[in-house]
């Protein structure tokens, strides 16, 4: 069994549903720390969310312990502890947390890490523990076969990715800005492969932004129209304006803007009374085109045109990011995947959000690669056992254009 395979069947039978960690990240820990990573739990108060950042360099500049003369000799607005992460600066990013299984729906047990026909199955195997031991096996090797390697590489993890991320890497991305820590480069091991492993590379994501709006309306009986004022018609005719238009026809990098009803909900759940009030939740996936304010625009003057009165609460999910496609990572971990499948991949925005969303506002180019997604998130959950050994070769790869 190869090292990779053994730390991904260690990891899938840790049952870490979010936000618990339950010593995944030990695990991980021990790994690098035998090749002498610095490694530190970050926690934000109370909750249960664990992080694992661990950090090695050769270079004597590092620093990783902190240093307690900073604050006097540079007196300054930051409350930094002296971190010194010489650059070039690659972090992976990946998470321990899994999504529940239902175990009846499986063919084997989801946390007993299963290996038939040359692929490995659990619950985590593509979502990704397989690519959590790719990412800690990659910076081992890296690590014993150049010990004179450039600059700063790392691994963190958050047990909280598949949940609400609270006290995960939006706390680690605060405390590594305080620290002034600015990751180079970060690649994301999330399951981006398609139909072939290998196949896209993510290099950006779309902002999210979601509404909840309260149409507010007159109840009433439907037999005296005149005397009503329909707050249900009033929703109908808002997703109606909203959907009419598209926002924008996208970029080279982006499709257009998606807008898209994910509730509605009006009505006391009688026959005959017109509802005053209507809810509805609402979605956008939104390319650089857009922004925040440029959507809840639209969406005021589209209510004020149609003289509704309504309350919205605005939850910004995120923000759009993009790395270039010429730029050092996605030119680095494009050669290392074409290398090591054979195959050209594709770099696009497409799909859900990940964490990366949070690292790329420090000024941290972002890509995202890892194995097939097809079954994540299902039962019977699994990654092909060579995909696994094949990315821990490209993950090596990366690493040697960008440190070497
Ligand atoms: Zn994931």
């Amino acid at each position: 069994m190869s090292e990779t395979l053994e730390l991904a069947s260690k990891l899938i039978a840790c049952n870490s549903v979010t936000p618990n960690d339950v010593g995944c990240q030990d695990l991980l820990e021990q790994e690098l720390k035998e090749v002498g990573f610095k490694c530190r739990t970050l926690r934000e108060g109370m909750y249960p969310t664990f992080n694992l950042l661990a950090l090695h360099s050769v270079d004597p500049k590092a620093n990783f312990e902190g240093d307690p003369t900073i604050l006097k000799n540079n007196p300054g607005p930051y409350d930094a502890s002296g971190f010194v992460a010489p650059g070039p600066f690659t972090i992976f990013l990946g998470h321990t947390d899994v999504v529940p299984a239902k175990e009846s729906d499986w063919n084997s047990d989801p946390f007993s890490p299963t290996i038939k026909d040359g692929v490995l199955y659990g619950r985590g195997a593509a979502d990704m523990k397989g690519s959590d031991a790719a990412m800690t096996i990659a910076l081992k090797n890296f690590v014993k076969k150049h010990p004179n390697y450039k600059g700063t590489i790392g691994l963190l993890m958050t047990s909280n990715e598949e949940g609400d991320a609270v006290g995960g890497i939006p706390f680690v991305a605060e405390w590594l800005k305080k620290e002034r820590l600015y990751p180079d480069f970060c690649i994301v091991g999330e399951p981006s492969s398609s139909k072939t492993f290998g196949d896209i590379i993510k290099i950006g994501r779309r902002g999210s932004m979601t509404a909840h709006i309260t149409i507010n309306g007159k109840q009433g009986h439907v037999a005296y129209p005149e005397q009503i004022d329909n707050a249900c018609h009033k929703g109908a005719q808002l997703i109606a304006a909203l959907l009419e238009k598209p926002l924008d026809n996208g970029n080279e990098d982006f499709p257009p803007t998606s807008f898209n009803v994910t509730n509605f909900n009006s009505g006391v759940g009688a026959e005959n009374v017109a509802p005053g009030t209507c809810q509805i939740m609402c979605n956008w996936r939104f390319s650089p085109l857009q922004t925040p304010v440029k959507l809840q625009r639209r969406l005021e003057k589209t209510m004020e045109e149609l003289g509704i009165y309504a309350t919205v609460r605005y939850v910004i999910n995120g923000l759009p990011f993009i790395s270039s496609k010429d730029g050092q990572l996605v030119t680095a971990l494009k050669a290392a995947v074409e290398h090591h499948t054979k195959v050209t991949p594709d770099l696009n925005t497409l799909g859900g959000t990940s964490d990366g969303r949070f690292i790329a506002p420090l000024g941290t180019q972002v890509v995202e690669f890892g194995p097939i997604n097809a079954t994540i998130h299902k039962a019977n959950e699994c990654v092909n056992v060579e995909d696994l050994e094949t990315l821990t070769k490209i993950y090596e790869e990366a690493l040697e254009k960008l440190h070497l």
